[in-house]
């Protein structure tokens, strides 16, 4: 166990760290940010701040002579420079960061798990994309095997022409390796987030029904459709199978979308995620504190709904701009709740904060 005033260290300064610095905080760890951006909103609210290069192995090296354990808000750190952490215990263990930072490996690993993902092929070149689109069909979306997230590095391909030839983009292939996947025909989209504790208990909060634009989360609902719900059971067991085969410790999402045939695996992300934000009003415990728990040997705290209904409607890029006018307003009604990220500049795309709105009985 790490007894409260030891210190955490995150990898990554993003809301993500900011939001886990908080939680860490509360039960009296100082938490101790990790990453090359100076700007890091995590730092803002944390005890102590390393700003390096993920390869710097002795700035690596002295902050987790600092720190009683890792952890990683961002799951696009590289794996290799994480030697240098020593015989620092890092949770959740570096297999769940390379299993999920590779699109193709996280498919293939959750097939064999007996999960049913979109149909997918690797692509490395323009005749591979010829023979996946003829293979699996079109329309389908090609993405990045790597380093993608909300919506980037990733390409819309239309369906066949009026001929039946297929329509490529027009698109010169970037040099990464790719995957394609079948555009999957879902009525709905929902989240399972699950809490895997120390001595390997599990916890899951209610699974919330999300809605994507563009590739980004825009809103999460609770209580999810029927739809939903009648999708959870095995969306989580096939959680449970993941966590498990990862010997996972701490919080882990994993997406899904509804079909005709199930639910089909998208993917996971093993970390706290934006579709369970809405747990730090709406839940009795938040997916913050239970992750914090869980790498610190804690007990688990509950993870019941706290209302009757919770919406969380994310901030994003420009939208920021407008939404300042409307703050107070938005304050004004107690139900919700307020939460920016303190990034200044409002970029298309970017997350700068969320609204939690609880629906009491
Ligand atoms: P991703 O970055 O892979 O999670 O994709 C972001 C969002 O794009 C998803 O939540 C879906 O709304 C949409 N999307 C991604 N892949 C597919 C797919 N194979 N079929 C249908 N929609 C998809």
């Amino acid at each position: 166990m790490i007894v409260p005033g030891e210190t955490i260290g995150i990898l990554g300064g993003g809301q993500l760290g900011r939001m886990l610095a908080g939680a860490a905080a509360q039960l009296g760890y100082r938490a101790h940010i990790y990453a090359p951006e100076a700007d890091s909103v995590a730092a803002e609210v944390s005890a102590a701040f390393t700003c390096a290069r993920w390869d710097d192995a002795t700035a690596m090296a002295r902050f987790a002579a600092e720190c009683a354990a890792v952890t990683y808000e961002f799951e696009n750190v590289p794996v290799g420079p994480l030697a240098a952490l020593g015989d620092t215990p890092l949770l959740p263990h570096p297999r769940a960061l390379e299993t999920a930072q590779d699109r193709l490996t996280e498919k293939l690993f959750v097939a064999e798990l007996g999960g049913r993902p979109a149909p997918f092929a690797a692509v490395d070149s323009m005749d591979d994309l010829s023979r996946a689109i003829a293979s699996i069909g079109a329309p389908g979306i090609l993405k990045t095997r790597r380093d993608g997230y909300d919506g980037k590095g990733q390409w819309r391909i239309a369906s066949a022409d009026e001929a039946g030839g297929l329509v490529l983009p027009p698109i010169t292939l970037p040099p990464v390796p790719l995957i394609y996947e079948g555009l999957v025909a879902f009525t709905a989209e929902f989240s399972v987030i699950l809490c895997r504790g120390a001595d390997g208990n599990i916890v899951f909060w209610d699974s919330a029904e999300n809605v994507h634009e563009g590739g980004i989360l825009a809103r999460s609902t609770l209580p999810a459709s029927r739809q939903v719900l009648a999708q959870v059971p095995e969306a989580r067991a096939l959680a449970v199978r993941i966590a498990e085969a990862l010997g996972f410790v701490g919080v882990l999402a994993a997406e899904f979308f509804v079909t005709r045939a199930g639910p089909v695996f998208n993917e996971i992300a093993p970390r706290v995620h934006n579709s369970g934000h809405w747990s730090i009003e709406g839940a009795v415990t938040s997916q913050f504190e239970n992750h914090i728990r869980a790498i610190c040997g804690l007990p688990l705290g509950d993870t019941r709904l706290a209302a009757k209904g919770v919406k969380m409607h994310n901030i994003i890029g420009d939208e920021a701009g407008d939404w300042a006018a409307t703050w107070p307003q938005i304050l004004s009604d107690p139900a919700n709740h307020l939460h920016l990220y303190g990034k200044g500049e409002g970029r298309p795309g970017r997350k700068m904060g969320h609204v939690t709105r609880l629906e009491l009985g």
